[in-house]
């Protein structure tokens, strides 16, 4: 990869690239590869020292909850010796193979700090002063971009050990140890197994709204091949599908604290909240080896007060609280933002008095994020191909 120090200084914007994507995850790979299918020559800037930045700081345990197949990029299949579920280092490999496959034009080390309208249609103030400039901008900076903690009255006071999910590597540091998981997405129902099988000494998982469990696969079919039949049904007609299907497949937790969810799995889903797929943690919850307790309210020095009245000691708190998109600071001052910090456009489209700027990777579909962002890739590389032609 280039030294990010021969990239071109503030004066010398002629060898403005046709394209900048920013970030090098899956999303802006798949952008720049489709590009240069394109005819578009880009330029990706990624932060980090290394692409794929979000795929080697996720927990050792993480494979994909999408399939091989479903999940690669446009150009380039998935390694079939990386199996059926692709664990998180083959997934890293891929995208390093997927980067040279396509002889893409990366610079790392390079953040971007914000987007700004100029003369080369947009330009791009950057580490070290420098401002790159390009009629396309492909902003891919990760729907998981800043790891969001609640701000729950009295954090301050806990003693114990209260960390964001993104930090959790694995449960050796926590072996023996009263653990309470905050969060049951497919996160925290995850780190909540991986803690269990880790030999942490207590684990309970704190749950504001029971979530919707699916089977990761049944009889061979993927839950992520249904997701994608779904997604062409009307949402009130998946809703009132999904619960006959969710009781034949998954048993009632309620004894267990678990109860089922009350609204329906669709609406959940148009709500941002993708159904947990089960990887352990219907078994872990059925031996009481994972504890269901209600949602955290407030911290009180070592007391965890818990939204039914009952309090918890533990030792740590792991927040598996999702994400913050994190654009506001780099493209908010353009407009192209809804209430929720997400672009008013995605994919082909650009938003309103924007032409050029494109986003990939701000949805969070049942049908996976790798095969959409594959998806939008060759529309946003059609799209740019008429911008800078
Ligand atoms: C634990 C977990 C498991 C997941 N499992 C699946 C799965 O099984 N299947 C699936 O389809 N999806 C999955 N996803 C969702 C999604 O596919 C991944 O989050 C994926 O990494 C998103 O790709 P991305 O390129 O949009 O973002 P990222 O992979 O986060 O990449 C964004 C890149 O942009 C860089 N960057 C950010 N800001 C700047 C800046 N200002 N300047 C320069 N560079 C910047 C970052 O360093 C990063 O490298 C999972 C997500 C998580 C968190």
């Amino acid at each position: 990869m280039p030294d990010p120090t021969s990239l071109p200084a503030a004066a010398g914007l002629a060898a403005t690239p046709d394209a900048i994507v920013i970030g090098a995850g899956p999303g802006g790979l798949a952008a720049a590869a489709a590009l240069r299918q394109h005819g578009v020559r880009p330029l990706v800037l990624e932060r980090a020292e290394q692409l794929g930045a979000s795929w080697r700081g996720h927990y050792d345990r993480l494979h994909l909850h999408t399939t091989r197949r479903l999940s690669a990029l446009p150009g380039l299949r998935i390694p079939r010796a990386y199996g059926r579920w692709v664990g998180r280092d083959d997934v890293v490999r891929y995208l390093e193979q997927y980067a040279e496959h396509h002889s893409l034009d990366i610079t790392t080390g390079i953040t971007v700090d914000r987007v700004e309208r100029g003369d080369a249609g947009w330009e791009l103030p950057a580490t070290g002063g420098r401002v790159l400039g390009s009629p396309v901008v492909v902003v891919a900076t990760g729907f998981n971009h800043a790891p969001h903690i609640p701000d729950w009255p009295g954090r301050d006071t806990f003693p114990g050990e209260l960390l964001h999910a993104s930090s959790y590597r694995n449960a050796a540091p926590y072996a023996g140890r009263d653990v309470l998981v905050v969060g049951v997405g497919n996160t925290g129902a995850e780190i909540a197994v991986d803690l269990v099988e880790g030999g942490a000494g207590r684990v309970r998982l704190a749950v504001r709204t029971p979530p919707h469990i699916m089977r990761r696969s049944t009889a061979g079919w993927p839950a992520q091949a249904s997701g994608i039949l779904v997604r062409r049904l009307p949402p009130r007609l998946v809703d009132r599908v999904a619960p006959y299907i969710e009781r034949m497949s998954v048993p009632d937790l309620s004894a267990y604290g678990l109860p089922r969810p009350e609204n329906g799995l669709y609406a959940r889903v148009l709500d941002g909240a993708i159904p947990v797929q089960d990887v352990g943690l219907i078994d872990a919850v059925q031996s009481r080896k994972v504890e269901p307790v209600a949602a955290v309210e407030r911290f009180e020095g070592d007391q965890v007060h818990l939204a039914d009245g009952s309090q918890a000691a533990p030792e740590v708190v792991i927040a598996a609280t999702g994400y913050r998109r994190g654009l506001e600071g780099l493209v908010g001052h353009l407009g192209v933002l809804d209430g929720r910090g997400r672009p008013v456009a995605h994919g082909s489209r650009t938003p309103p008095g924007a032409p050029g700027l494109f986003f990939t990777g701000f949805t969070n579909p049942i049908s996976g994020m790798f095969r959409e962002m594959a998806i939008d890739a060759g529309r946003i590389a059609r799209a740019a191909s008429r911008i800078s032609r």
